[in-house]
């Protein structure tokens, strides 16, 4: 990991003391009780629980909340910067807690006083576990408007029925953030509620046997005549499609920071063993192909973080700069596959070999280009925002 001041030194950001000091203790963190367990986790996909605990002591479960509400208060350059930290020690443990954030996020801008005192304050205190982002089924993701789930009112009960499909954080949630339909076809007649975790008639699908990325408790959900009080409402009744997408629009940040904190790794790993390893009696480092290697890579990744950067000081301006967030997911992620291909290269068939962390880190890296909206999601967001 590279030290913080000379990371942040070559982002020529105006980075306050505050967001320094932040990201300095969370990679602490990171390096010291995230990473030693990082190959453990892919190889056996238990999901964290104990680190998520401990990540709730400095607030990383709900950094963006304000502080009355429990969280962090912490601003989306802050969140970036935590975000790069935790994933270049485990990109499971970096997407669990996005979700989380994602989740609570919602929470903090939608739930009424009386949601936040039931939910929102225990959360932040720690005290429910994670928390899930349930919109994605398995007939449609990109077409999150397509969604089939419905949630009926019954004598003063949503009665809620359907499926979530790749579900971040499903089985071990204390509560989760379900999108489904109340009022007809489209966007508008979706609502958002919160079903809590142990809900009679809500259903958790067996682990994903995923790529990469596999301690993250990725499930389906299942919900068949799922009994919540009335009250269990978030927003408007409506309005649910509209809170997603906004929330997705700055969790685009976090999913960028994530993937760059994935390539930070790759790109570290790479120059170490350029270093060391020798062929044809020169190091792998002295051949002109790995040095421009090395260079396009980093000019890659500061041209990725000035626009992730970016974004986040926009998100922080209050403006809501949804090209410029689509414009960092895309542009980092994209990044992030190219770097990290690139580095695998470098090591040879070491790696190829799961005796090395650049393996891992390939197979985790692979999905930052498909969660939280797809790369083609991304262009065509940018392109919309272009010809508006
Ligand atoms: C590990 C993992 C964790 C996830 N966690 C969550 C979670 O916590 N909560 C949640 O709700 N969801 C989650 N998801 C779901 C994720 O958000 C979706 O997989 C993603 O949005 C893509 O949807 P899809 O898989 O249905 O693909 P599809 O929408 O079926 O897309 C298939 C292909 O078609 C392309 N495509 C679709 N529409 C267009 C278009 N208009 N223009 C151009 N190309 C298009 C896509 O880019 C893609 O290449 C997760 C997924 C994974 C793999």
């Amino acid at each position: 990991m590279l030290d913080l001041k000379r990371h942040l030194a070559r982002l020529a950001f105006p980075f306050t003391e505050e967001q320094t000091m932040a990201a300095q203790s969370i990679r602490e963190l990171a390096r010291d009780r995230i990473a030693p367990g990082a190959a453990e986790r892919d190889l056996t996909g238990a999901y964290p629980i104990e680190l998520f605990r401990e990540a709730c002591a400095l607030g990383l479960q709900a950094m963006k909340v304000p502080t009355e509400d429990g969280g962090a208060g912490v601003d989306n350059v802050t969140y970036a910067l935590a975000m790069e930290a935790v994933a270049e020690a485990c990109a499971s443990t970096a997407v669990i807690l996005a979700s989380s954030n994602l989740t609570t996020c919602i929470l903090a801008q939608h739930a009424s006083p009386a949601q936040k005192d039931r939910w929102l304050r225990p959360y932040g205190a720690g005290r429910l576990g994670p928390a899930s982002f349930a919109l994605s089924e398995p007939g449609c993701g990109s077409d999150a408007s397509a969604l089939a789930t419905t949630a009926r009112l019954e004598r003063g009960q949503w009665v809620l029925d359907g499926s979530k499909a790749w579900i971040t954080n499903g089985a071990h949630a204390g509560l989760h953030l379900v999108f489904a339909r109340t009022d007809g076809p489209g966007a508008s007649g979706i609502s958002a509620f919160v079903v809590e975790r142990g809900t009679a008639g809500l259903l958790v699908g067996r682990d994903e046997d995923k790529m990469g990325q596999r301690a993250s408790g990725t499930v389906s959900l299942h919900l068949d005549d799922c009994r919540i009080p009335e009250d269990h409402l978030v927003g408007r009744r409506g309005d649910g499609y509209r809170i997603a997408l906004s929330a997705l629009g700055a969790g685009r940040v976090g999913i960028a920071a994530l993937s760059l904190g994935l390539a930070e790794a790759a790109f570290d790993a790479g120059l170490a063993y350029a270093q060391q390893r020798r062929a044809f009696g020169k190091l792998v480092a002295d051949f002109q192909n790995t040095r421009f290697v090395l260079a396009d890579c980093r000019t890659e990744l500061d041209a990725a973080w000035l626009l992730t950067l970016r974004a986040a000081r926009l998100l922080d301006q209050g403006e809501r700069a949804s090209a410029e967030t689509s414009m960092a997911k895309l542009f980092a992620t994209e990044t992030c596959g190219r770097v990290v291909d690139k580095m695998v290269q470098i090591h040879g068939g070491y790696g190829y070999s799961r005796d090395y962390a650049i393996e891992r880190i390939y197979r985790d890296a692979r999905v930052t280009r498909i969660y939280e909206g797809t790369s083609e999601v991304q262009r065509t967001v940018v392109a919309r925002e272009l010809l508006r």
